[in-house]
């Protein structure tokens, strides 16, 4: 197979200095966001309540209407199956949904919202893979690239980004793209989707001298929605650990169906729903539990009979519908929504999907299946109970990229989804990284860049448990291997794996 279009681009790349974002991945070598188990308990209400904590328990008291954006999307996307549930609210619990939509995006208290403390890097709780190092979006830049060489040469450029948090990665790209003469006069717009004003001045202050400098213009979006279609540009998106931060339902399999798993305020005898590992709802005796469960201010109940919303999204998907009984599931129609409205991007309609109008790159935790168990928080770098300090830490949760193919599969060739630890191996990490340290000033500079590569592919690590998922927009014919590059089949199961260790055993 071919390396040859990758090469070209990265040998044209020029050296660049390390970027500060090395200093950072110093500090945190030993932090880490890709832990994969969560111990699961709701913690103790015994602290005071954080701010959304308050505005949480307040909604789930007056009758939170947690099914309405729900609703919204599937009535949209499947009008037979959403006019079932018509004219439908929930009231009391809320869904786990509306929970992880609070927390994070609340517009004054939601963790992202916030100014007053950052959440990205060493004095947030997370470190993200362009935080790490320069390579990682100058390697995505490179696969950009040649998607618009291959398939929207003649057409301008427009960059999109998803959830872009500091703005590091799309830095690196356009740096990367500012070096090449055809690639830089046909950029003219990036699009930043950003629902919080404190990471949108991050991101101004981090892009617009490039941006400036070389003439291109700079949009933000509160929603995919708000970016119009446009296949006289080739449009080229990326979304990095943006999915794993969007709203799931918990859904749980019993023998009347699908159930919705939410959530409750405290332990209360009253309250009749509280969930049991078995299928059927049984009474809650509260009295019973240990004390710091009984002070805990939230539990989980379970939707007493199938609603139409967990009903909706059981169907939504044949894979859930051949799970067994007891099966728990983990469901974004938000992310199937956005999935699709990316895909719609990429789709040309005006040409009738005779050409492409752009690709993208999905890059998250996750895999090609269903999570049921996956929800969890950080904070300060660890992974703490997604019940702790509403609000003041960041929630993820694992994608499935095999819904966000079927979001998206009529529309756009769906590639991958690959190891990160491969497609950066694919893609030249190996000769980037040579020329990065043939041009560093000391051994120090040259050990931090070899370490900070390392842990983007370490098998163990983020090399694995991210995972990239290409989209190209459907057009009239085959894709070439050329064009599929890196995501291509290999023979059997095991060699990815020997192909990164391999890769890794040389760097
Ligand atoms: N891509 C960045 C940041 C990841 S954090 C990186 O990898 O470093 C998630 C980002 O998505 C933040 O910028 C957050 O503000 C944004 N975000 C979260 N939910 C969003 C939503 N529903 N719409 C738009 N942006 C969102």
């Amino acid at each position: 197979m071919t390396l040859t279009r990758s090469r070209a681009i990265l040998n044209a790349l020029r050296p660049h200095s390390f970027a500060n974002s090395q200093t950072c991945f110093r500090a945190l070598r030993s932090c880490s966001r890709d832990v994969p188990s969560l111990k699961r308990c709701f913690t103790s209400g015994l602290e005071s309540p954080t701010e959304v904590e308050k505005i949480l328990l307040d909604t789930i008291k007056y009758s939170a209407r947690c099914m309405e954006e729900l609703h919204g999307v599937w009535c949209h996307y499947h009008a037979s199956l959403g006019a079932a549930t018509a004219g439908v609210m929930a009231t009391g619990p809320i869904s786990f949904a509306r929970y992880m939509q609070m927390c994070l995006s609340h517009p004054t208290a939601g963790y992202y919202m916030k100014a007053s403390k950052p959440v990205i890097g060493s004095a947030g709780d997370f470190i993200t893979s362009p935080e790490i190092s320069q390579v990682f979006g100058e390697l995505l830049a490179v696969w950009l690239l040649s998607q618009w060489m291959y398939a929207g040469a003649g057409r301008d450029i427009r960059l999109l980004e998803l959830g872009p948090g500091r703005g590091t990665l799309m830095h690196d790209v356009l740096r990367v793209f500012s070096q090449f003469p055809a690639a830089r006069s046909a950029t003219k717009e990036i699009h930043l989707v950003e629902t919080s004003p404190a990471m949108r001045a991050t991101q101004e202050a981090k892009l617009s001298s490039l941006v400036e400098q070389q003439g291109w213009k700079l949009h933000w979006h509160d929603g995919l929605d708000r970016v119009q279609p446009d296949s006289t540009n080739f449009t080229l998106a990326l979304a990095h650990e943006f999915f794993d931060a969007l709203p799931f339902h918990l859904l749980q399999k019993t023998h009347h169906g699908w159930q919705e798993v939410l959530i409750a305020s405290g332990p209360d005898p009253a309250e009749p729903t509280i969930l049991k590992p078995s299928d059927k709802p049984s009474l809650d005796f509260s009295s019973t539990k240990p004390p710091a469960e009984r002070a805990a201010r939230f539990r989980q109940v379970l939707s007493p009979t199938p609603t139409p919303s967990s009903t909706l999204l059981g169907l939504s998907s044949t894979r859930f519908q051949k799970l067994p009984v007891g099966s728990r599931i983990e469901v974004s129609p938000v992310s199937f929504k956005i999935a699709r409205q990316l895909s719609e991007l990429l789709y040309d309609r005006e040409s009738e999907g005779t050409r492409s109008a752009g690709s993208a790159l999905i890059v998250d935790y996750g895999g090609e299946k269903v999570y049921g168990n996956s929800f969890r928080a950080f904070k300060d770098h660890k992974i703490v109970d997604p019940f702790h300090r509403p609000g003041e830490c960041d929630l993820t949760v694992n994608v499935d990229f095999a819904y966000l193919k079927e979001a998206s599969g009529d529309l756009a060739t769906n590639l991958g989804p690959l190891s990160q630890a491969i497609f950066l191996h694919r893609m030249g990490l190996q000769a980037r990284l040579d020329a990065l340290k043939a041009s560093a000033k000391d051994d120090d500079r040259r050990k931090d860049i070899e370490q900070a590569a390392k842990r983007l592919v370490d098998p163990t690590g983020m090399g694995t448990q991210y995972q990239i998922m290409g989209m190209a927009g459907r057009r009239q014919g085959e894709l070439t291997d050329e064009e599929r590059w890196p995501f291509l089949e290999v023979a059997h199961n095991d060699s990815q794996h020997h192909e990164a260790d391999e890769h890794l055993s040389s760097t």
